[in-house]
């Protein structure tokens, strides 16, 4: 394992060994390397006081203090940077979230006992600690929490969802007293800032494990995305379908590519087909007009993750116009693309292929179509075919050249060329698109 860990924190680790202290990988890092994956971030943790550490290391590499109180100093080595925080016992946790004082210790094991699963409490020396079994954990794929499940949950009602981040990310099982934890204390969640909440749940619905963690702790989910419970009570007695509503978006989600917007996108996608849930007289069921049904809905739930406006903004696009035709038809995907902009068409078509990949079967053969889409659509693109104003080969000046005075009608005229171009009346030239605006426009069109 040693080769995989940069010189530069060996260096770091073996500075502070040479003047006395002990100093060990800690946490994430040392889970990663024994799991063979990169580390993405290193933690080093000391018997050094903060003071000692940063006198000790700001000699080769610059430190600053970034959570003195709680013992951390951040060093900044060539390439990398590391946390380096002192040997520490946590105090009380009055707010579920932070001890309300820390205590410093001489004591790694001491150290140790803080953390929050068996496979987040190992060290690394050259040789392991690991009094709580993380390394038997680890390869028995499993997340325990180090002592009580219960105490441990009310200091910090976050590991509830780091426990299930790291469930669906590691594709790891919750070991039975801390799953039965999570779900007795899931209301803690309620006192945790939704940041917090929504970084922890960006990388769960990435993990591998998404769906069935997800479905496995519903109840968690739902203590803040309540709107989703619905889903779980909705049948969908259609030809189409195969499963509940709830059921049919994990299967979408599963089969949509691990990045944060496809996910949210397909775990939102359905969320106003509860309310608009109709059964004919045949006994089938219809969900029209759902799309829109869910902007409002998917509105609120990402006002209240506080997730940043252009993001949220295309995600509830993809959720209104998720059902929206798409079929291999050169104008069709010209006007789609022109209307919904490159990155919201992208979204939508991974979204119907997972929405696809959770029906009924019968209908899989729409994934071929989906795939020609796609090819047909790159094909548009990298030929740079008109779709934009910004490719149109006219422009507001040459419009005012050919006597169109300024005004609102300008943007109506372009749009006309626009669409002119697209579903292939025009081609996209100057002389050609003048002539055309000069035969084929009428006032009537500004009406
Ligand atoms: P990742 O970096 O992939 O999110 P990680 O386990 O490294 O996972 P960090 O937030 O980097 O998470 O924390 C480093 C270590 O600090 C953890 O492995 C764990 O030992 C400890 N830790 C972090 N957060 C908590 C917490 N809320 N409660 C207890 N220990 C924690
Ligand atoms: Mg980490």
């Amino acid at each position: 394992m040693d080769f995989l860990i940069p010189e530069e924190i060996k260096k770091i680790c073996t500075s502070l060994q040479s003047a006395g202290f002990e100093a060990c990988l800690v946490g994430g890092c040392l889970r990663d390397l024994l799991l063979q994956k990169e580390p993405h971030d290193w933690d080093i943790t000391t018997s050094a006081l903060p003071k000692q550490t940063e006198e000790v290391l700001s000699k080769e590499f610059y430190c600053r203090e970034t959570g003195i109180q709680h013992g951390t100093i951040t060093v900044f080595a060539d390439n990398i940077s590391a946390e380096v925080t002192t040997y520490r016992i946590d105090g009380n946790y009055s707010d579920h979230r932070r001890p309300d004082t820390v205590l410093f210790t001489r004591n790694l094991t001491e150290d140790l006992k803080r953390r929050d699963f068996t496979i987040n409490a190992m060290a690394w020396d050259g040789t392991l600690t690991d009094p709580f079994g993380g390394q038997k954990d680890l390869s028995s794929k499993i997340i325990r929490c180090v002592g009580n499940p219960n105490d441990r949950f009310q200091e910090d009602g976050l590991r509830i969802l780091r426990a299930l981040r790291f469930a669906s990310t590691l594709d790891f099982f919750i070991e039975p007293k801390t799953a039965q934890s999570i779900h007795q204390n899931r209301w803690l969640l309620k006192s945790i800032a939704m940041e917090r909440i929504c970084s922890e749940l960006l990388r769960l619905i990435c993990g591998e494990g998404a769906a069935r963690i997800l479905d496995e702790y519903q109840d968690v989910f739902f203590v803040f995305l309540p709107e989703l419970l619905p889903e779980t009570k909705c049948p969908q007695n259609n030809p189409y379908h195969i499963y509940d509503v709830w059921h049919h978006t994990l299967k979408a989600l599963e089969n949509v590519p691990p990045t944060p917007d496809r996910r949210l996108a397909t775990l939102l996608h359905d969320i106003g087909k509860p309310s608009c849930h109709t059964t004919d007289k045949n006994g089938i069921d219809h969900f029209h007009g759902h799309g829109k049904a869910g902007v409002s809905l998917s509105q609120a739930i990402l006002h209240r993750l506080r997730c940043p406006k252009k993001f949220s903004d295309l995600i509830v696009s993809a959720v209104h116009y998720h059902d929206i035709l798409y079929t291999d038809d050169e104008h069709l995907i010209r006007r789609r693309l022109q209307k919904l902009g490159e990155p919201l068409f992208f979204l939508i078509l991974d979204l119907k292929r997972g929405d696809t990949a959770g029906q009924n079967p019968l209908y899989f053969s729409r994934l071929e179509e989906l795939n020609r889409i796609e090819t047909h659509a790159q094909k548009i693109i990298a030929e740079g075919n008109c779709f934009s104003l910004k490719q149109l080969a006219v422009n507001g000046n040459d419009l005012l050249n050919a006597g169109v005075s300024p005004g609102p009608q300008m943007g109506k005229i372009l749009r006309f060329l626009l669409e002119a171009v697209i579903s292939g009346q025009c081609a996209n030239t100057k002389s050609e698109l003048i002539q055309y605006y000069q035969t084929n426009f009428s006032e009537d069109d500004l009406l």
